[in-house]
């Protein structure tokens, strides 16, 4: 087995026992505090990444964890942010919620139905004018969507592992295609057009619009869009417009962080305070904040974790 791939089934296997040891502890006792030296990102780091906190890790341990099934009040704030701040998928209660459940360079918490996340084969199906003319065969699908040299041939080839994976059209005017790959024959990833070409015509741009709006509104298999957004500049208008459309018809998105190596120096911002920006500003249009994560196609950064979040979604969606 591959280095990679032991380090991924080894997180897996921790992150599940550690789980379960929660699901059991906390049925007989207070559940624990919150490591100070657990390696990953501290949960009150985390908060921090979306708003100035109103609550504190000290809080977080000792008044919302410990007293469930008690008066509401404060507690059930705590609850509350972090249902709202955290994505917590199916099977998780917010009260077992703790820092090593949570994806390290996300908001992203792991569940009980995380499982199957490597890429064993990936073979390329079609490509398709028209969201009409996709595969029918309801495979769950995950949608990859960004503005053009956001990274997303980088991020496609780097889950996947291959060199020359994604094959839509770069140029502007050519034809617009939407690519499906199925993955272990038994789930797709779907290479969408880039958009925002700087120098395309109007009419490029509207096309563009037209035809992938249509595809979100009425592919039924559509389990996520992973919107990828550059770290590395500050927020764009043509992404935030793109996530609050998104966030608008509820369509179920994960932001995906691109670049997030890349630190430019100077005056300029660092990727996790763009990320942190990009927040805000789409924030009043979800309800809940939708699941995100730091990835570099360079350094690896939040391969393995993306594809674990990827396996949990689907594997809810497919035993809905
Ligand atoms: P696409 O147009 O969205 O498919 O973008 P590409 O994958 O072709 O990448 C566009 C440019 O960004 C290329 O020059 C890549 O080398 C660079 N790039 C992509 N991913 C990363 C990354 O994670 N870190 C850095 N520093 N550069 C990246």
């Amino acid at each position: 087995m591959h280095n990679e791939s032991l380090i991924q089934e080894n997180m897996l296997v921790t992150l599940r026992s550690r789980f379960f040891t929660l699901q059991v502890t906390s049925l007989l006792q207070a559940p624990q505090s919150i490591s100070p030296k657990n390696p990953l990102l501290s949960l009150s780091h985390k908060l921090q990444m979306f708003e100035t906190p109103k609550f504190n890790l000290h809080y977080c341990n000792h008044a919302s964890f410990a007293t469930k099934g008690s008066k509401p009040g404060p507690v059930s704030e705590t609850k509350k942010f972090i249902e709202k701040v955290l994505f917590v998928p199916p099977g998780v209660g917010p009260e077992e919620v703790t820092d090593d459940l949570i994806l390290p360079g996300s908001n992203i918490v792991l569940g009980p139905y995380a499982g199957d996340a490597k890429i064993k084969e990936v073979e390329f199906v079609k490509s398709s004018n028209r969201p009409k003319d996709c595969p029918k065969d309801d495979r769950p699908e995950f949608a990859m969507l960004g503005r053009s040299n956001v990274g997303k041939s980088s991020l496609i080839n780097a889950l996947v592992r291959k060199k020359e994976v994604a094959l839509t059209s770069k140029k502007p005017g050519k034809t617009q295609l939407i690519n499906h790959f199925l993955v272990n024959r038994s789930w797709y990833i779907v290479d969408l057009p880039g958009y925002g070409f700087a120098n395309a015509p109007e009419a490029a741009r509207m096309d563009w619009s037209a035809f992938t709006k249509g595809y979100f509104l009425n592919r039924e298999t559509l389990v996520s869009v992973l919107l990828l957004v550059d770290a590395s500049v500050p927020p764009q208008k043509i992404d935030l417009d793109c996530a609050n459309w998104l966030g608008r018809n509820n369509i179920p998105m994960t932001l995906v962080f691109t670049k997030c190596d890349k630190i430019k120096g100077g005056k300029a911002k660092r990727p996790d305070e763009n990320i942190r920006d990009f927040q805000q500003l789409i924030r009043e249009n979800y309800k809940r904040h939708p699941p995100w994560i730091m990835t570099s196609s360079m350094t690896g950064l939040g391969r393995d974790e993306l594809l674990l979040h990827l396996s949990q979604l689907r594997n809810y969606w497919n035993n809905e």
